[in-house]
């Protein structure tokens, strides 16, 4: 007998903001495991690359245009998936944005809406719809499933001059908490991954800064910014039977960063 739990073979993960960066690694391990992709972005010409990218992977794939700070547009995008995929077995509420200030004082309350609209309300249509989709399945007899919330560093280590998006990653763990206790009766789970410092489009400024580079990035005990890949092996753990038992955890990827 072999061990084959990272087999994903059948099972179908969706992925928000799976065009690039952290998403779209998380999309192409898990695709590599044999599961069937759908990726949600607001970017056409990039939802059409990944699209392509993940098909070379001999596995199904739909790529959808939606803004997920629109609620009829999550609502439509979950319905629109279950029709071309099948199911839901996992989703990555991953689709985020970044937007820091030069001071919190002069942080506008516009901006403040906006990464709420995104990094909050986006998360939660998706799970809440995706909960939708596999509580039904549940109670025709198909139990299970996957939610995964992206959160960040920044929910539980002091983000300055990041105070609106520090309070959406925080709300994100609070979410997926309350999520895993109710939902574990129609055997789901729901747990957090809390990035540190990646290198994508998101930190591309940090990236692009000298001071950055010479006083956090050796501050990472791993002594590297992380890449999207380093997020495959836990997407397809998450998305795999393997990951069944475990519910409600944040789980960090960083380096070492926050212990050190
Ligand atoms: P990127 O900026 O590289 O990618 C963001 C993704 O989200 C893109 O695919 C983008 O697609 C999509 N997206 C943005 N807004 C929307 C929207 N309104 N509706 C649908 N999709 C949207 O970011 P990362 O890969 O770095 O970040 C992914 C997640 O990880 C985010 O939640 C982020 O907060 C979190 N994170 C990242 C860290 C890092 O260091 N990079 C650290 C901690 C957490 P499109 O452009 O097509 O809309």
């Amino acid at each position: 007998m072999t061990y084959t739990p990272f087999d994903l073979s059948g099972k179908v993960a969706l992925v928000t903001g799976g065009n690039r960066g952290i998403g779209l690694g998380m999309a192409e391990a898990m695709a590599q495991a044999g599961a069937d992709i759908a990726i949600w972005g607001t970017n056409e010409s990039r939802n059409k690359e990944a699209e392509e990218k993940l098909k070379a992977y001999g596995v199904k794939v739909y790529a959808r245009q939606v803004n997920v700070a629109e609620e009829q547009e999550v609502v439509d995008g979950i319905d629109a998936t279950v029709a071309e995929l099948g199911r839901i077995d996992s989703v990555f509420a991953n689709a985020g944005i970044g937007y820091g200030a030069p001071s919190f004082v002069e942080m506008k309350t516009d901006v403040y809406r906006k990464v709420l609209s995104v990094n909050l309300d986006g998360v939660f249509w998706t799970l809440r719809e995706t909960c939708r989709h596999m509580v039904e399945r549940a109670k025709d007899g198909d139990a299970g499933g996957s939610l995964v919330g992206i959160a960040s560093l920044a929910a539980i280590e002091g983000a300055g001059k990041n105070e609106a998006y520090a309070a959406t990653k925080g709300a994100v763990i609070s979410m997926i908490r309350a999520i895993a206790v109710e939902h574990a009766r129609y055997g789901m789970r729901a747990n957090a991954i809390l990035p540190g410092w990646i290198a994508t489009d998101m930190t591309q400024g940090a990236q692009d800064n000298p001071a950055f580079a010479e006083k956090v990035i050796p501050r990472v005990p791993a002594r590297r910014w992380g890449e999207p890949e380093d997020f495959g092996g836990m997407a397809v753990y998450l998305s795999s039977d393997a990951s069944s038992y475990m519910s409600g955890q944040t789980l960090v990827i960083d380096g070492g960063y926050s212990i050190f």
